[in-house]
């Protein structure tokens, strides 16, 4: 029997780089693994290198064109990759974000993860960071399906909505460290959207070292999120401010 859940506003949260602080530096170390793998299928390093990044600038995921193209199997892919970080030693809890979410109103607000990670690493990071408990629905890429759709893909926030039986949109409050899926998400009409912005730290994204800037990347480029609604903050403690209708009354 499927319960309809009455309380109007949910709140998603992106997990990697988002609940836990760039500077981890998982990004690099998945970085690695990921290369270690292409490498692997018997690529040369240049080629593995160029395809990764390939992959990760035409698909969203680097997984999504070793399927397409190489044939892999995305839970081998897990295993050696994501599963194969040793993440109990990159991450830890913070106290003051388990706070942040138990000071949400859950009578009027439903917390779910949304993210691009198999279930595997996505349930392995919350249990990491004293987090699992607090969130109640996690939307996560397929690997078992072999759907390897994936943020910012509008398919994606359609079958996010979709799991959780919401049909406004307006509704929703979203937030993530990458500035293309929040940019999704106030293109599909989420209603409050965050840009999550560790400005300056070094990150990997398709295996080349990027340095965090807003998007576009221009000294304005605050202004420009924000002209288009989007809130960009620094600290997950500033949602208390930009979305302080969400959370218990003193
Ligand atoms: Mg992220």
């Amino acid at each position: 029997m499927t319960i309809q859940d009455e309380r109007p506003i949910t709140v998603w949260l992106d997990i990697d780089n988002t609940l836990y602080s760039t500077s981890a530096k998982i990004s690099q170390a998945m970085g690695v693994k990921i290369h270690n793998y292409f490498v692997k299928l018997g690529l040369s390093d240049e080629e593995a290198s160029d395809l990764h990044h390939k992959y990760y600038t035409q698909y969203g995921l680097a997984l999504a064109g070793l399927v397409r193209h190489h044939d892999v199997d995305p839970l081998d892919f897990d295993r050696n990759c994501d599963q194969a970080l040793p993440l109990e030693e990159m991450i830890f809890p913070n106290p003051a974000h388990r706070k942040l979410l138990e000071d949400i109103d859950r009578s009027k607000v439903r917390v779910w993860a949304l993210t691009n990670a198999y279930k595997v690493h996505a349930e392995r990071v919350l249990r990491i960071l004293n987090l699992r408990d607090l969130i109640e629905g996690i939307v996560y890429c397929d690997y078992e399906a072999k759907d390897l759709t994936s943020k910012p893909d509008p398919a994606y926030y359609r079958k996010a909505m979709a799991l959780a039986s919401i049909t406004d949109s307006s509704n929703c409050y979203f937030i993530d460290d990458n500035w293309r899926n929040v940019e999704a998400a106030k293109q599909m009409g989420w209603g409050h959207c965050v840009h999550f912005c560790e400005r300056g730290l070094e990150h990997v994204e398709g295996g080349k070292v990027i340095r965090i800037s807003s998007a576009p990347d221009t000294s304005e480029s605050t202004k420009h999120e924000e002209k288009h609604g989007i809130k960009v903050i620094s600290e997950l403690e500033e949602l208390r401010v930009v979305w302080s209708e969400i959370f218990k009354s003193a």
